[in-house]
């Protein structure tokens, strides 16, 4: 081959190249921390030679940076978790709203936005936790009940500010309404052990050494403690156990356990559409499922995904069918019933 016509070759193929390199590429903003997250968007990029460029942060910042960026974003994708962020992310206009057939034949449209502005990828539970030497089962039922007079004194609840509980509580006013949620909170309020402080994990902790019998706390939370390498987290793990709570009572009271999902969209400004979809219905896929759920300890989005022995140890259980937009609608009301009720 002559001198000249390699020289042309080489230099179209490297054109050729740079340019697919510059269509070829995704930019992902997740809230979620990058060990949980990574090893699915390489795999997705060794399946497919798509670059994934990943920014991790807070995920109220990062919501902020998309909202400040506007039109000049470079993200395509934005994950989150919970559906009152998504559906925060929803309103602040960051998000585009994509019917994704892929996704709506395997996600329950309970799980992602009735317009398509997110999908939730993750499930996370949020049941009663307690200790075992020190509660007796047969008092536990319901939410609700933890307003009685039995646990006065023996309740730990993460702070009002936590979305996981904005979100219970929105989910409690589309249950029962909000007078009777209201009267709920008042009784949790009296009960509590001590005023709010820290994380579900401290609420476990707490519960653990005694300075209280029950929380409610995501389950992925305990999950760690189990698979910890570290005994005093162990140790922790040993005395507590999970009650799914409102699995049985008249009407609403059985709605079953309160559920949530860690999710993403499609922003609004992304530059590149099509390789975005392409990594929601990758996470979507029954082997990312598996892996994006077992890595936190939470369950898979798509029925029918196998889920971890640590999950399966925690038992069976009814979740709550509710829409889980709607708990991202319903969250300032939820937060006003908590002030109300001096939840801090
Ligand atoms: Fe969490």
């Amino acid at each position: 081959m002559n001198k000249t016509l390699l020289s042309i070759l080489v230099a179209t193929s490297v054109t050729l190249s740079a340019q697919t390199q510059a269509a070829d590429v995704v930019n992902v903003y997740s809230a979620r921390k990058e060990a949980l997250i990574k090893p699915l968007l390489d795999e997705f990029s060794a399946n497919t030679g798509i670059k994934v460029n990943l920014i991790t942060g807070k995920a109220d910042a990062l919501l902020k940076r998309l909202q400040v960026e506007g039109s000049a974003s470079p993200a395509d994708v934005f994950i989150t978790v919970d559906a009152g962020r998504l559906h925060r992310a929803k309103a602040a206009g960051v998000l585009k709203p994509m019917s994704l057939p892929a996704l709506e034949q395997r996600i329950p449209a309970a799980l992602r936005d009735a317009d398509g502005y997110w999908y939730g990828l993750t499930l996370r539970a949020r049941p009663i936790i307690y200790a075992k030497d020190r509660v007796d089962i047969n008092q536990l039922s319901s939410y609700e009940a933890l307003a009685d007079s039995v646990w006065d004194g023996r309740l730990c609840l993460r702070s009002s500010q936590s979305v996981y509980n904005q979100s219970l509580v929105a989910a409690s006013i589309d249950a029962i309404g909000k007078e009777a949620t209201q009267d709920w909170l008042d009784g949790m309020v009296e009960n509590l052990a001590k005023p709010p402080a820290g994380g579900d994990t401290d609420q476990l902790k707490a519960v653990a050494a005694g300075v209280c019998d029950v929380t409610i706390a995501n389950t992925y939370y305990l999950g760690r403690l189990i698979k910890s390498d570290k005994p005093a987290d162990q140790k922790v793990a040993s005395k507590l156990a999970v009650f799914w709570p409102n699995q049985s009572g008249t009407g609403n009271l059985g709605r079953g356990a309160h559920f949530n999902v860690s999710g993403a969209g499609l922003t609004k400004y992304g530059k590149h559409p099509q390789q975005a979809q392409q990594l929601l219905a990758y996470l979507a896929s029954d082997a990312a499922q598996r892996w994006y759920a077992d890595i936190n300890n939470e369950y898979p989005v798509v029925p029918g995904v196998a889920i971890s022995a640590t999950l399966e140890s925690f038992g069976a259980y009814t979740m709550d069918p509710i829409a889980l937009q709607i708990l991202g609608e319903n969250n300032r009301q939820a937060v006003q019933l908590m002030d109300r009720a001096g939840w801090r």
